[in-house]
């Protein structure tokens, strides 16, 4: 068994505060690699600063506190920093944090997926962990009450953080597509091929989706949850579906292709890697999904 650290994050240097941060306990440091966490988690917080987060308005309620604790805890580089003292414990006790029904948001980003999400489904069958989170202990305990982890599904690369650790751990089995898989992680388990979807159980379907990278995957779970790595989000800007030609690393025209395929499986949530989550009636979501597929066309 691998042993987790208590909270390997590092601390914010109040030096290094950016001065766009508004006055006041909390603050963002230049270590900030602008991976939109906090902005999700503690919105009346964090805003948006050209580059990197900053301080918009300080908590000035428990339950505001609270939340840009979530965010500090979540920082995947520990830019978030306050002058004063914080109990952490509650914060990171509500971690992982329930979305909806047994699907839970793990926190703890990692700095080596560049700070992207990843989640917890808690089923009879066996649990299953969607991306890496940061291997810290609090964590670690916390997904041990609530059963261990029976598979990891892993997105593509870029979002696997401590992968390794958790193998060791949990003994769970990893699953990636092959395209995915280069020298350093040949051993991972379930190794899928093809462009066809896989039922993995009758309520977990890995679906191919090509694009931002050649062997990236998408999960839907019970025909509610659609977790995409980094293949589709939801923009609070624009209020509809999301994909990022800018971030698309393997085939634009590939990502458009795998994006129509998803028009066959019904979600609720769409619960991303990087991007925002959100949640919409099954009808609202084929309809953004469909404007999503119009846009990506028309900026081919
Ligand atoms: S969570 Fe941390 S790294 Fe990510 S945007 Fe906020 S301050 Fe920056």
């Amino acid at each position: 068994m691998s042993t987790p650290r208590a909270y390997p994050i590092a601390m914010a240097d109040p030096s290094k505060r950016w001065p766009e941060n508004t006055a006041g306990d909390f603050f963002v440091d230049r270590s900030c690699i602008d991976c939109d966490q906090c902005r999700e988690i503690a919105p009346a917080t964090f805003g948006d600063s050209s580059g990197h987060a900053r301080v918009e308005r300080q908590p000035d309620s428990p339950p505001l506190l609270s939340r840009a604790l979530m965010a500090l805890v979540t920082c995947p580089v520990g830019a978030i920093g306050t002058k004063a003292k914080h109990d952490l414990h509650p914060v990171v006790d509500r971690l992982p944090e329930q979305l909806d029904e047994n699907v839970f948001f793990c926190g703890f980003a990692s700095e080596n997926s560049f700070g992207a999400s990843s989640y917890l489904i808690v089923r009879p069958e066996g649990n299953v962990l969607m991306d890496s989170p940061r291997f810290a202990a609090r964590l670690v305990r916390k997904i041990e009450q609530l059963g261990g982890v029976r598979w990891m599904f892993l997105s593509h690369v870029d979002d696997m953080a401590d992968h390794a650790k958790f193998r060791r751990h949990f003994q769970c089995e990893r699953i990636i597509h092959r395209h995915e898989v280069h020298s350093s992680i040949q051993d991972i388990e379930q190794q899928l091929e093809g462009h066809d979807p896989i039922c993995l159980s009758p309520d977990l379907i890995a679906i191919p989706t090509p694009g931002h990278t050649r062997g990236h995957m998408v999960l839907h779970y019970k025909n509610r949850f659609l977790f995409t790595g980094d293949h589709l989000w939801w923009s609070p800007e624009r209020q509809t579906l999301r994909a990022s030609p800018r971030y698309c690393w393997y085939s634009w025209k590939q990502q458009i292709e795998s994006m129509q395929k998803l028009l066959d499986y019904p979600f609720e949530w769409v619960l991303p890697g990087h991007g925002y989550r959100h949640h919409l009636s099954t009808h609202d979501m084929r309809e953004h999904l469909k404007n999503c597929i119009s846009w990506m066309r028309q900026s081919n």
